[in-house]
């Protein structure tokens, strides 16, 4: 059976376990009246109203337009009574390092314009007009020159013939690489990009869309890129291949500077468990105006905070017993920068919640919504609480669509969309600051809320229209309701959760026989049902972890899953060797704009592997590091990632390994 079947059929028992036979409550862990509480509570209107707000800010990291949102945020927080709501601020200097990832600078743009001098003057390009025109860490200039198309401008071929010194490029490769090419190598004065954005099935059906783009935040030498859309560069480049001489203008304001990873965090106290928190985060960045991307998932999450505050406060909800903290980051290296300075609060955080594009209809953006489980190398009860509270959502919203009735019912915010909520429930998938959170360095089981695809992604038409206030309330009540599950739920009521961890298990565990039994290796099959059922002992004990009063039932829960387990019977080759991970290296090794492996070994080695190759390859990496311990063998990191993902050989892990040695991440 190859990989698709394995997670349709995993995907297939997920949705399967929909309704619970004779469940009284919407919720089956909680009583009615907190749900109602939750629900009464939650604002997908106001969410969208933050949205529009946020999305005027240029949030690029580290610039003033990301301090303004930031501030925003800390203020919305304030004057609804959150009291320790502050913003942090962490150097992005180029020199600072939060563990292996050296910061980046800041930037500070004010203003650009783009404009063809003749023979048709015409103004090309302007920001901040239109954001997305000044590529990111772009630096001052004036310059009058010719146009020059070199193609993607990516490799020395592309110049072969071609004077550029002193002129204008039009490119249509990565932006660091044609300034390294072009700009750095051969004297141009700077460059006009097309580079295209994310693919999916609609790539270059709109020929309009802009793209944000950015220069590396490192090179203090950067001049300038001008970012156009597909029909500006092809016209452009019509004329070029006439033989037409063009000759433009490019002004540009902006600097390059020592700047902070600005990080909102404000927390709902925690009364009893103090030493234990629950974690919702969002990054606060990208361009104007980035309303899903991720204005969306900052909204929601502020609208969590202040529907949980409101909740309290008019005493509907008593105060949790741990503390929710939320947390509103610079993608990725404002959040490795937070939880390395932090570590007194890293310490106390014992799941997550986190939000990246969450508001999306499906009409404008083509993307419907996905919960993501937590990494399954850390299974945590958290997901069959996101469960629960994503089919209350999934069902609620179905039979409100069918049969209409009291909109508030249906958990609809008019003016918001009345449609039946779209979404599935799917293994981890990586590009967001989850993969911090997960990372075998910290270690923190997270939630991940993502709407996928989004064909206005990193452009200049993600804008706030594409969101429904409807869709942005559900994200928003699933969220609470996960967070306060986690943070609130009684001792009384946890029995509840054991039971639905045990179900979970053997669920898992059958298909994993029935996924062995329709073909492969027997030994691979062994280990998928041997993993299923490890992973709910881990689940298990999650719940004991957090409510201690479960102990003795999850221990004998837990020896009825371990005698359960088949024994797998040794393979042939095996690799013994034991990798051990680098203290230095903290969080992932990609760090949004930082790839540490081509920092080490430098931009010109062969990263590729047999592993990272695959198509979930990414996610096999990411989890192959998150296994090294300094008690696993290459073999037993094998035979989990075998288990819980997909069958890998030997070999495969044991040349990714070789790769991280190289660069010093591992050593044996
Ligand atoms: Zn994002």
């Amino acid at each position: 059976m190859n990989l698709r079947t394995g997670y349709a059929l995993m995907s297939l028992f997920v949705l399967g376990a929909r309704s619970l036979p004779g469940q009284e409550r919407a919720i089956p862990f909680w009583p009615d009246a907190v749900r109602t509480a939750i629900h009464a509570h939650v604002d997908g209107v106001a969410a969208l109203e933050t949205v529009r707000e946020l999305a005027r800010f240029h949030r690029v990291h580290a610039s003033p337009g990301f301090a303004a949102a930031a501030e925003l945020v800390r203020q919305r927080l304030a004057s609804a009574g959150v009291q320790d709501a502050v913003i942090e601020r962490f150097p992005a200097d180029g020199s600072t390092r939060y563990a292996h990832f050296r910061s980046y600078y800041g930037w500070q743009p004010v203003a650009a314009s783009l404009q063809e001098v003749s023979p048709n003057p015409t103004l090309l390009a302007s920001f901040p007009e239109l954001p997305v025109a000044l590529a990111d860490f772009s630096q001052n200039a004036d310059v009058t020159a010719e146009l020059v198309d070199v193609g993607a401008g990516t490799g020395p071929e592309d110049y072969e013939g071609k004077q550029v010194a002193g002129k204008i490029v039009i490119a249509s490769g990565s932006l660091p690489s044609v300034h390294r090419l072009a700009v750095e190598e051969r004297g141009a004065a700077g460059f006009l990009s097309d580079f295209p954005n994310q693919t999916t099935a609609w790539s270059g059906d709109d020929r309009d869309l802009v793209r944000w783009g950015h220069l590396s935040p490192y090179q203090l030498e950067n001049r300038f890129a001008f970012m156009l859309s597909k029909r500006q560069s092809g016209r452009l480049r019509e004329r070029l291949a006439r033989g037409e001489r063009i000759v433009v203008r490019a002004q540009v304001r902006a600097k390059m500077v020592p700047g902070t990873f600005d990080v909102v965090t404000a927390t709902i106290p925690g009364v009893g468990r103090v030493n234990e928190e629950i974690l919702l985060t969002a990054h606060l960045d990208h361009q104007s105006a980035g309303a899903n991307d991720n204005a969306s998932g900052s909204a929601a999450i502020l609208e969590v905070a202040l529907a949980l505050r409101r909740a309290i406060a008019d005493g509907s909800l008593a105060p949790p017993r741990r503390t929710i903290r939320f947390l509103w980051t610079p993608e990725i290296a404002g959040t490795l920068a937070y939880l390395v300075s932090r570590p007194e609060v890293t310490g106390r955080l014992r799941a997550g919640i986190h939000m990246d594009m969450v508001g999306g209809l499906l009409g404008t953006t083509r993307g419907t919504f996905h919960l993501s489980r937590a990494a399954e190398t850390m299974p945590h009860i958290a997901n069959q609480i996101a469960e629960a509270w994503f089919h209350d959502v999934v069902s609620t919203s179905a039979w409100y669509a069918e049969h209409g009735g009291d909109p508030y019912d249906g958990l609809v915010w008019p003016p918001g969309s009345r449609e039946a909520f779209l979404g599935d429930l799917r293994a981890i998938e990586m590009g967001s600051d989850h993969q911090v959170l997960q990372d075998g360095a910290f270690r923190i089981p997270t939630v991940y809320f993502h709407d996928w695809p989004d064909v206005t992604i990193h452009t200049n038409k993600d804008q706030p229209e594409n969101l429904d206030a409807t869709k942005l309330g559900r994200v928003a009540f699933m969220g609470a309701g996960i967070a306060w599950t986690l943070a609130a739920l009684p001792d009384s009521e946890a029995a509840r959760l054991v039971v639905l961890a045990r179900a979970s298990a053997e669920e898992r565990a059958a298909w994993a026989r029935a996924r062995a039994a329709l073909g492969g290796d027997p030994r691979d099959g062994l280990l998928f049902e041997r993993e299923a059922l490890a992973q709910g002992i881990e689940t298990l004990r999650s719940v004991a972890s957090l409510w201690p009063p479960t102990a003795a039932a999850v221990a004998r829960e837990v020896e009825r899953l371990r005698r359960l387990q088949p024994p797998v019977p040794a393979a042939g080759e095996r690799d013994v060797r034991v990798p051990v991970r680098s203290a230095d290296v903290r969080g992932p090794l990609e760090v949004y704009n930082y790839d540490h492996l081509a920092e080490v070994l430098g931009p010109a080695a062969d990263l590729r592997t047999a592993l990272s190759g695959r198509s979930n390859g990414e996610v096999l990496c990411y989890e192959a590091l998150n296994l090294v311990d300094g008690r696993r063998s290459v073999s037993d990191i094998r035979d989990l990632l075998t288990g819980r993902y997909e069958p890998v050989s030997v070999r495969e892990v044991a040349e990714y390994l070789a790769l991280l040695e190289r660069a010093q991440v591992v050593r044996f």
